[in-house]
Order: C-alpha cells, then structure tokens, then sequence
C-alpha cells in the first residue's frame, strides 16, 4: 500500500488526463465495450438481446433509457440477497444510500469496486489540476466528513452511503495521503455513531492541529458552513477542553473519547490564543483563517444546490479561495474540477471519458422559431455521445456506470461551457425535475434559488441573512399557491420581511407564473418564517432515516412524498406573509 502512496506522480497523471481527453470518443467507445464485456452475463443484459455486441449503436438500439424507478425491481432482488448476476456479471455485494432529499426518502444504488476506482480517479485528476495551483505540502486536511453506519441489508448486503463506502474501503486512506489530504481527526471521531459528537471533536482536531491544517473540506459546502456555525455555540467549550486536557463531558462515545484523550493535552497557550482571537471577531468575519493561519483554500461541492451558501462561506473564509470539488453522484463521478482557480460561481467541470459511458438528452427545442430550454423531462429523448454536445447547450445527463446501471437518467442538467480537449466541460444548472408548479407555471429549482437570493438581499440591508429555506405548493385553498419558508439570521421587521415576500413573488420571471399570478389563477405567494434551528431539525430528520451528513442537500420543495419535513416546517413557522406584488 505505501508503494502506492510513493508512485504517486502529479505530472504522470495530468499527462494521463491530456491523453484520455484528446481521444475522448474513441475512450467513451472503449469504456463501453469493457463495460458490457465484464457485465455481458448479467441477467439485465442477456434479456436485452445484445448478445455480445458491445458498439454504441447496437447498445443504443438494444437498451432503453430508464430511471430509478425502472430499476427498483431489480435493485429490489438484489437488496433482497438473490446472489446471481442480476445487473453486473459479478454479483453486488454492497449498496449505496443516495442522499435522497429530494424524493424525501434515501435510495439503493449498486455500488462495486470498479465504482471506487473511478472515485479515486477523479480525486487524484482534480488533485494534481488544484495543487498545481495551489500548492499544499505535508499538509493536514480539516476534513468534515462522517461516516454514516454501514448496515447489512435484509438480504445481508452492505449498505451505506456512497462516501460511507468510499471512506470505509482501506485503499482510501493512502490515496489520501498522496493527496495531502491526511484527515486531521482520527478515524474514531470520522466513524462515530453520533454525528454531533463527531462534528464537535473535528473542530477540536482542527484547533489542536491548527498550525498543519493546510486545507478546510467537506464533501458538500453545506457541512463547513453547519460547522462552523456550530463553532459559533460551542466555541468556549472547545477552549476549555484545550486549556485542561480534558474533553467535555458531552462527547459518551468511548471509542472517541479514548481517541481523543491521546490528542488532548492541557495547552493554555493554545486555549488562550483561540479566546483571543474569537474575541477579536467581528461577526465571525474571516474566522476560518483566523483559527487555521496555514490554510490555502477551502474545498467541496460548492455549485448546484451549495450556491446559496457562498455567501456564508466567504464571510468565514475572508480572502482564503473556494475551489469547489468535483461532480458526481452515488451513481457515479462524472467530471473534474481542472480549472480550480475560477470562483465556484464560474466553475466547470470537465468529464472524464475513462470512468462511465456518457448521453446527454438535448433539452432545448430547436424546432422552434424562438429557441426555447425544456423544462421538463423530454418524452421522447433522443440522447447524443459525449462528443456531439454543443457548446452553449443545455442537456439532461444519462450514466452508464461500471456498477450495473446501463442508460440511467440521472436527474441532473448541465450546461456544455466549452471543452477541454475533446471532452466537455460542464457546468451543472440544476436537478431536472421541477420544483414549482401549479398551473401553466414551470419554476425550477435554480428559479426558487434566484428568487431567494434576490430577496435575501434586502435581508442583507439589516445585516442579516437566510440560513436556508425550502418551498411547497399549497393546494389546500383555491387557487393554490406558492409557500416559501426561511430561516432568518436574527429578527427582521414586519415592514421588511413584507417587502421580501413581494420581492421573492416578483422575482419568479417565468412566464407562466406571471400570467397566472395576474389573473390569480395562482394565489399570492407566502413566505412562512421559521424558528432558528428548524433546519437543523429536519437535518438530524434526515439522519434518523441512514442519510450522512456528508452528502446532504436540504430539500428545497417538500410535497406529499415528503410529509415528515412538511411537519416539521409547518409547526416551527412563527409568522407568515401574503405578497400584495400582483394587487
Ligand atoms: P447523491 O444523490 O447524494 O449521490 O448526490 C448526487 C447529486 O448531488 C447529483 O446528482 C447532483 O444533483 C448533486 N451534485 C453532485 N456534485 C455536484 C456538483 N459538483 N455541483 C452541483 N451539484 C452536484
């Protein structure tokens, strides 16, 4: 495993991605046939009639496009323990739990050791492209990750989520160790049950490591920002378990408390400086270069869903750089962030063509006069190759992995920005399925995220800020209407948050919800404000049900698949609003 470590070589493998990229299609047509060549006795396949072709077109004739539900029978067979070869020609032996908070419920995705290996290609691609950059030596990652428990299915398969899987395969731990990216916590503390207590001892790693932390990361932005919010209430306490060598009496989990108290020794020193500094504060501004002087960037998935944080971020971050991480799902990497330098704003990121097979479903009509983006899911799509995307285009993406999903939509639309060699780069625009929608009106979940962010700026005004918010379609009054729900930094005034209900009604610029709204077709929209925390609730919600904080995403529309978050906003609203943007 250490040779491993040693034979590591940065300009071997941006060599290595310049090669692969240049001759894009010909390695999507090659990553094919190796796919369907290692899987050619599944089940899945053999009913498809392929009959050991393995080129693009008889596969594109042969299999059909299908989404998760398509696949839940067979998911289900497999989760069941019916060991034979139903989608992969080895059988799968471990699940993935995707995230799931849009649906309102985790999902089983296959997962094998091929997808590990891709997972380990992208990291150490986008490694090479960031420390090229950004270069970081000897360095110790403040890494926020947490390994939710990994479980045996009914069937007896493992199962948990894909960073679950990731983190818990021993191979991951010396590639991050070429990464530079060594976890400052000990894996007691990343493998504890309780997620609070884990949050809490990675700050104090962080605190007692303060001088080597190098770098600040999580998989997706929204855990730096719940960690250091969290810093923020339990500051004090981490000082003190500091100053006397002794970890609070809160963290009862014995395997980490024995892990830490090898850590923890009394450092008044150290206590003190931290005091100073958080003292020295203003608002937190800045504070993560302030605890973490060494740090050259902060690190995660920052675009899609992550975007309304940014703010946040940078707020705590001052001057250090936001590099976002890379693209992918439980069902598998996508593309990696090669240009790390732009702002996550700008961010794009490139497919590598080695790691799955790759259709994009055109979604915007050119048959018509005016070109026009489709906002809903295509009936009848007909997807084109990796290297037939358009610049400029938008496109809805469909992964045939290396883990038994073949033409799997995916959810997901990206933008085609350009291209790095023969391969695209991305830049993903939204989850596919609509948000928002009551009449003729078609509101995405970028449209709710434009809308928010434009009236949190009057918000801004007062010095305070959305900490998150979601949405939902009330139908229980005709006509029906649209309920935004915020959780606000601090108290805003009647007048303001008034003008910030017709703010965030005005700034649905859909057509169809303008028209609606004027004939009131569509009902004023509401905006509900809810109890600080409740967030935070509907988070420890999600990890009642296996879901890890890692890969979590606050559902930004609740609806009837999703009642037990709609419980939880509805009994924590404290006051609500109906816009007058349309009287
Ligand atoms: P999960 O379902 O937990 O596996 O999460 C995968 C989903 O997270 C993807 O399908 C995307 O919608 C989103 N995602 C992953 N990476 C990124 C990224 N770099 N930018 C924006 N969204 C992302």
């Amino acid at each position: 495993m250490l040779e491993k470590v040693e034979e590591f070589n940065m300009d071997k493998v941006i060599d290595e991605f310049e090669e692969i990229t240049k001759d894009a299609e010909r390695v999507q047509k090659e990553t094919l046939r190796k796919i369907l060549e290692d899987n050619a006795s599944a089940e899945y396949l053999q009913n498809l009639g392929l009959n050991g072709r393995t080129d693009p077109e008889s596969f594109k004739a042969c299999v059909p496009l299908v989404t998760h539900t398509d696949l839940e029978p067979c998911i289900h067979r497999i989760v069941e323990g019916e060991g034979s070869s139903i989608l992969t020609g080895k059988p799968i032996t471990t699940m993935s739990l995707s995230s799931g908070t849009t649906q309102g419920k985790p999902k089983f995705v296959p997962w094998n050791d091929e997808l590990f290996e891709t997972t380990m290609q992208i990291y150490k691609t986008s490694f090479v492209f960031r420390n090229r950059e950004f270069p970081i030596k000897n360095g110790k990652a403040l890494n926020f990750i947490y390994s939710s428990k990994q479980f045996k299915t009914k069937g007896g398969l493992f199962a948990g989520t894909a960073t679950t899987n990731v983190f818990r395969n021993s191979r991951y731990r010396c590639t991050m160790k070429a990464l530079q990216s060594q976890c400052c916590s000990p894996d007691e503390v990343i493998f504890a049950t309780d997620f609070h207590q884990s949050l809490y001892c990675h700050l104090l790693c962080g605190l007692i490591f303060r001088e080597e932390v190098q770098l600040v990361s999580s998989t997706f932005a929204h855990s730096i920002i719940h960690a250091f919010r969290t810093f923020e209430q339990v500051w004090e306490e981490l000082v003190a378990d500091i100053r006397e060598g002794v970890l609070t009496s809160r963290i009862t989990d014995p395997s980490v408390r024995n892990a830490m108290s090898k850590l923890l020794k009394p450092n008044p020193e150290l206590a003190n400086l931290i005091y100073k500094k958080c003292m020295g504060l203003s608002n937190w501004y800045g504070l993560i270069p302030e605890l973490f002087p060494n740090a050259k960037y902060i690190y995660g998935i920052m675009t899609g869903s992550m975007e309304p944080y940014l703010k946040k971020l940078r707020h705590y971050a001052r001057e250090l750089p936001l590099l976002t991480a890379d693209y992918g799902s439980s069902e598998g990497w996508i593309a990696a962030n090669v240009n790390p330098k732009l702002p996550p704003e700008y961010a794009t990121y490139a497919v590598l063509p080695q790691i799955g097979y790759f259709e994009f479903i055109p979604l915007t009509d050119n048959n018509q006069e005016q070109k026009q983006t489709n906002k809903f899911l295509i009936m009848d799509p007909k997807p084109v190759g990796l290297t037939e995307v358009k610049v400029g285009e938008e496109y809805e993406i469909v992964i045939t992995n290396p883990a038994g999903l073949y033409r799997y939509r995916l959810g997901d639309v990206v933008k085609v920005v350009g291209f790095h060699n023969s391969t695209p780069e991305l830049k993903f625009v939204r989850r596919s399925s609509l948000l928002l929608t009551i009449n003729i009106d078609k509101n995405t979940e970028k449209d709710l995220q434009l809308s928010v962010e434009a009236a949190g700026k009057l918000l801004s005004e007062d010095k305070l800020e959305v900490v998150d918010f979601s949405s939902h379609v009330d139908l229980s009054r005709d006509p029906g209407h649209y309920v935004i729900f915020w959780e606000i930094s601090g108290e805003a005034s009647e007048d303001l948050l008034r003008e910030c209900c017709n703010c965030l009604d005005r700034s649905f610029v859909d057509a169809g919800y303008i028209s609606s709204r004027k004939v009131n077709c569509i009902g004023p929209l509401e905006l509900r404000v809810v109890r600080r925390g409740t967030f935070q609730e509907i988070l420890d919600h999600y990890l009642g049900l296996g879901a890890a904080v890692s890969q979590y995403k606050t559902p930004r529309c609740v609806g009837p698949t999703n009642s037990k978050v709609l419980q939880i906003l509805s009994e924590n609203v404290v006051k609500n609003y109906f816009s007058t943007a349309f009287n």
